[in-house]
């Protein structure tokens, strides 16, 4: 059997792709690529777009149509020429029209996700001629020698070459659930896929370090090979599409309810059974708010690329809205409150301060600057620029400044970092033997040591050096400075790998400045007003977090709890519960577990969390919170693929402001739901009169829907595309029991805005049959040139009112004066297209004939626009009579 990549020695691995352990040359590599493609797997969907083309015809509404054509069907076929088969196909168009239009919203709102989501860096680290080089990933080629690190998602298919605590987790390929370890080591496996030494592309390195030579790419991965297999579990409905799906199936269980209670009403005042039809279907089909589901579509499409204007990737459509509805934000502190801009501020030394940039040029400096300069995990580019964790690039920085010439010793072995070590330790091969380096929190490297440099002698590190060393720390944490302990030894040739972080001597302590980030004191301020607490969850030393906490405003009192990661330990849940109560919190020396519980003790106190998070420690918080929020910059790849957000920029105030958008994206959900079911009530009333008063029929069943799938349609995303206004971050988020169909809202559209639209389509109705000497009980034919003109002034009346409507509903209280008329160029455009329509509707021989209408005098236009103003001055009153009781729809 031939030798397969897992079976070789490293050397062997490297050599039989044609590669070298410095990486391929440019233009080997370039050439490579024009020969196997970009390493790309193909995007596979979810569901075959035919299923959900046809899922758009079979919801709810669309049944209730579907329902209301095969009626009308029925009733041609039991007595034709009571243009009832014309109704049924218009009723099918409707259906037609109105799934093919909520296909295209989604499917273009999906795609504008897609499209955000390539905006994020997809960046892999590689050698290539003898230097690192970050790359696209759909650059890599067979042969490239890859540099991973902890949190990274594996591109492509590799052999590992070098490994340092590598754990991978396999999931997305083998299915196992449990992070495997994973060495360079040469394996005996048959099967590659269980190998200990390759790394698979689609799975991730849960933790360690690692270099790899790549051998297969794109869809010759064994990933791209089962792509097509993969499927992922449905997404759960967030609140607002559970609150949607509710709202439709109200809105029409009473529409179906009420066209029953009609049709039985008309059989008793004795309507022949097809008069009593036609009205039940009208009457149904009045009440369907049929434009509402593809406006909520688009509302929170253009509320996402609001967002991304904004900095923050929305990456499922409803965490828009979710956002908006947040109680708590929990925060990391390095990167996202501050610059992570760091540089070295203060060195404690041999029991003495000195700033960083005034070293004593002495054997302690020395001995601590050796160590800053090898314990770290950056990557060093051709012109020696480094890569990696700013931190980690200021120390060695503040290092090379003290000892421009020390020659920088090769990397055998590491410890790897991780939030619960809060230490990093390496073990460097010098002409004198190995050396260990260790830098990290000092509660962690202080247990390691049993002794201390100082001024060139070694002394027993004893009780009361140790207390000065703590007394060091913290007063350099109270500055607000983050502060890293060092230590080193010897290491023997053979000592096992286990013992090594012992025994070690204690160097110094670094304290790095890291200023807050300028804007994040506002957009603090901006939280407290909208009544959104904001937690801070890090790493660092209570001092530290406490210092900057209070600089960012984050901290105003003097009382503040802060808990750390010890004492969190010991807490139950209910403790941490009782614990969360407090007005001011800090969490601080957390380590990798503890921000899910965090985040489940606030759940469970029913608030809606926000949690940011960065590393692969911090995917189950992410998954688990409301909303999960990584960090676009600083962020690796599993943290990015467990959230709902990305912040392009890792700052919080990006976070305030997706808020914002998410609060006003709620807030025209209602507007446009307002302005859509007020038309309900003009459109239901015509039917009662003609039941109750035995008139004709004011208004037929297509004008219906010329109304709502029409005109209706484009004023309503007009209102869903409205600004957030100042207001909406001064108060408190809603109530998580609040609806989005309200007491309030039912009652502004249906029993005020409603009725007056009402009035003026009556009033119109009669108003032309009375200028033509109709009198009351005169029978009209259905194609009287008289009954048409009369129904088009219906029809025409409500637009004209709905054209007022739509202003009044841009605002709750404010005045529509406030806000200008002009702010909203969508409303505008809509405003005019649906005038453009109705003359169309009215005027045009096509529009008479498809709609049953027939041209009217100016007179009537001037007969119900005073309707219109009148209905704006009974909303101004509202209006002020609200503001003055806060009592907001
Ligand atoms: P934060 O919440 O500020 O991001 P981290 O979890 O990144 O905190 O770090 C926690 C602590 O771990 C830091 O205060 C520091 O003491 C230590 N630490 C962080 N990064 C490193 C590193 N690269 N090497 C060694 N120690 C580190
Ligand atoms: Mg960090």
């Amino acid at each position: 059997m031939a030798m397969k990549i897992h079976h070789l020695t490293v050397e062997d691995a490297i050599r039989s792709l044609n590669s070298r352990p410095e990486g391929l040359s440019t233009r080997e590599a370039a050439r490579r690529h024009t020969e196997f493609g970009p390493n790309r797997v193909e995007h596979v969907r979810r569901e075959p777009l035919a299923l959900r083309f046809l899922k758009e015809f079979t919801h709810f509404f669309a049944l209730i149509l579907w329902l209301a054509a095969a009626l009308a069907f029925v009733a041609e076929r039991l007595q034709a020429g009571q243009g009832m088969a014309m109704l049924g196909w218009a009723i099918l168009g409707v259906i037609l029209i109105n799934g093919v239009f909520s296909f295209w919203q989604e499917y273009r709102a999906e795609q504008a996700l897609a499209a955000l989501e390539n905006l994020l860096p997809h960046q892999v680290k590689v050698m290539r001629g003898g230097t690192v080089k970050e790359l696209p990933s759909a650059e890599l080629v067979p042969g490239d020698i890859l540099i991973l690190q902890e949190g990274d998602n594996i591109p492509a298919d590799c052999r590992l070459t070098e490994a340092f605590g590598v754990r991978v987790n396999n999931a997305t390929v083998t299915g196992e659930s449990l992070p495997k370890a994973r060495d360079a080591h040469p394996s005996a496996a048959d099967d590659l896929l269980y190998a200990k030494n390759i790394l698979l592309a689609g799975t991730s390195l849960v933790s360690g370090e690692a270099r790899a030579v790549v051998f297969a790419t794109g869809m010759h991965t064994e990933f791209g090979k089962i792509a097509h297999l993969t499927q992922t579990a449905g997404e759960a409905l967030s609140p607002l599409q559970r609150e949607i799906a509710r709202l439709s199936r109200l809105v029409a269980a009473l529409a179906t309810l009420l066209g029953v209670v009609f049709f039985v009403a008309g059989q008793f005042i004795g309507l022949t059974f097809w008069e009593s039809l036609i009205f039940a279907i009208g009457i149904i089909v009045a009440n369907v708010p049929e434009g509402l589901l593809p406006t909520v579509t688009l509302a929170l499409a253009m509320a996402t690329q609001r967002m991304a204007k904004r900095n923050a990737l929305v990456r499922h459509l409803p965490a828009v809205e979710t956002l908006g509805s947040a109680t708590v934000i929990c925060t990391d502190k390095t990167g996202t409150l501050t610059q992570n801009r760091m540089a070295v501020k203060e060195v404690f030394l041999a029991g003495r301060f000195s700033n960083a940039g005034e070293l004593a040029p002495d054997e302690s400096s020395r001995a601590f600057c050796e160590t800053a300069l090898l314990c770290h995990n950056l990557q060093i580019t051709e012109n020696s620029e480094l890569l990696g964790d700013p931190m980690e690039i200021a120390l060695v920085r503040m290092a090379r400044q003290m000892l421009p010439a020390s020659p920088v010793y090769p990397k055998v072995d590491e410890v790897p970092f991780d939030t619960d070590r809060k230490r990093l330790s390496t073990l460097n091969q010098t002409p004198g033997g190995r050396v260990l380096h260790t830098k990290g929190a000092l509660e962690t490297v202080l247990p390691l040591c049993t002794q201390v440099r100082i001024d060139g002698e070694t002394l027993t590190l004893d009780a009361e050096l140790r207390a000065r060393f703590i007394a060091a720390q913290e007063t350099l944490a109270g500055k607000g400075l983050r502060v890293l302990a060092f230590a080193s030894r010897a290491v023997a040739e053979h000592e096992a790998k286990g013992s090594l972080e012992s025994g070690l001597i204690l160097l110094g302590l670094a304290g790095l400045e890291d200023p807050p980030r300028p804007e994040v004191a506002d957009a603090i301020r901006k939280c407290f007003d909208a009544g959104i607490r904001v937690i801070m969850v890090t790493g660092d030393h209570p001092h530290t977090a406490l210092a900057i906490a209070r600089e960012i405003g984050l901290i105003r009192s003097d009382t503040p709890v802060v808990i750390n990661g010890e004492e969190l330990r010991r807490m139950s849940g209910i403790q941490l519960q009782l614990a969360l109560g407090a007005p001011e919190i800090i969490f601080a020396r957390v380590g990798a577990d503890q921000k899910l519980h965090i985040v489940t003790a606030l759940k469970r106190k029913g608030e809606i969390v926000a949690v940011t998070g960065d590393g692969v420690n911090d995917a189950p918080a992410l998954k688990h919170a409301d909303i999960g929020i990584a960090m676009g910059i600083s962020g690796t790849d599993v943290a990015r693929e467990s959230a709902d957000i990305v912040l392009l920029d890792d700052n919080f105030a990006s976070i305030v402001a997706a808020v914002e958008e998410g609060r006003a994206v709620y807030e025209n959900i209602r507007k446009f739901l307002t302005y859509i079911l007020t038309s309900n009530i003009p459109e239901i009333v015509p039917y009662l009169a003609f039941v109750l008063f035995k008139i004709p029929l004011p208004l037929t069943i297509i004008q219906i829907l010329a109304v709502d799938l029409g005109t209706d349609m484009l004023p309503a995303l007009g209102l869903g595309t409205e600004k957030p206004h100042p207001g909406m971050m001064q108060r408190p988020p809603r109530a998580r029991h609040e609806r989005l169909l309200n007491w309030p809202l039912v009652v502004r559209a249906y029993l005020f805005l409603g009725v007056v639209e009402a009035a003026a389509a009556m009033a119109a109705f009669f108003y032309v049959l009375h200028t033509t000497g109709w009198y009351y009980g005169q029978p009209l034919a259905s194609a009287d040139p008289l009954y048409l003109q009369a129904t088009t002034a219906t029809l025409s009346a409500i637009i004209v009112m709905q054209v007022m409507n739509v202003f009044l509903c841009r605002s709750g209280t404010e005045s529509v004066f406030t806000a200008g008329l002009l702010g909203n160029r969508l409303i505008l455009w809509g405003v005019a297209t649906e005038i453009a329509l109705i003359l169309l509707i009215d005027y045009t021989p096509w529009g008479n004939l498809l709609f049953g209408t027939a041209p009217i005098g100016l007179n009537v236009w001037l007969f119900v626009i005073p309707f219109a103003f009148a209905m704006l001055a009974l909303e101004e009153v509202r209006k002020w009579l609200a503001r003055k009781t806060i009592l907001e729809p």
